[in-house]
């Protein structure tokens, strides 16, 4: 079957705001999920998101894909389902976020430089990594979704928060 691109939900939507439900472990390889799976993936790339997760697209259950391509080994996108993220160490880094959620907007935000991450991947298999820099971050923004937490709410100040093609002073 051929992925769909799917709806994105644009900030605004009340399922941004709603904490996702866990995927029953019995129901990852079941036909729906997997397709699931296949549309998130297909609708980040098309987009070009760094990541996307399932509450982007108006389902609300704890699964997200991530493109990031820095963390050395491994495929990309990676599919991450009921994930659990620990920092390691309290070192936050500033750096640049943006979301397909509220596009022609982007922004500085401070996030862990490194985390581990438990969870399953599309065949219900338990895995854990540790993951740092870029992947981390992303990691760190599409797991936020799961909780019903935007970038915006995590900016030091408002003035972190700029339209698309605008110069920083
Ligand atoms: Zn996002």
């Amino acid at each position: 079957m051929k992925p769909e691109l799917l709806e994105i939900a644009l900030m605004g939507r009340k399922i941004l705001r709603q904490v996702a439900e866990p995927v029953p472990v019995e129901e990852i390889e079941s036909e729906e999920m997997q397709k699931l799976i296949k549309d998130l993936t297909f609708t980040m790339e098309k987009k070009d998101g760094l990541g996307l997760a399932a509450p982007q697209v108006f389902k609300s259950l704890r699964i997200f894909v991530v493109n990031a391509m820095d963390a050395g080994d491994g495929n990309y996108p990676q599919i991450f389902i009921n994930p659990r993220v620990k920092p390691i160490g309290n070192k936050k880094k500033r750096g640049y976020d943006g979301c397909l959620s509220l596009p022609g907007l982007y922004g500085y935000t401070r996030r862990y430089n490194k985390v581990k991450v438990s969870y399953l991947n599309e065949q219900g298999e338990k895995l854990s990594g540790i993951f740092s820099n870029l992947m981390a971050r992303v990691i760190q923004h599409e797991f936020d979704h799961l909780e019903g937490v935007l970038w915006i709410d995590r900016v030091d100040s408002n003035d972190d928060i700029y339209c698309k093609g605008v110069k920083r002073e």
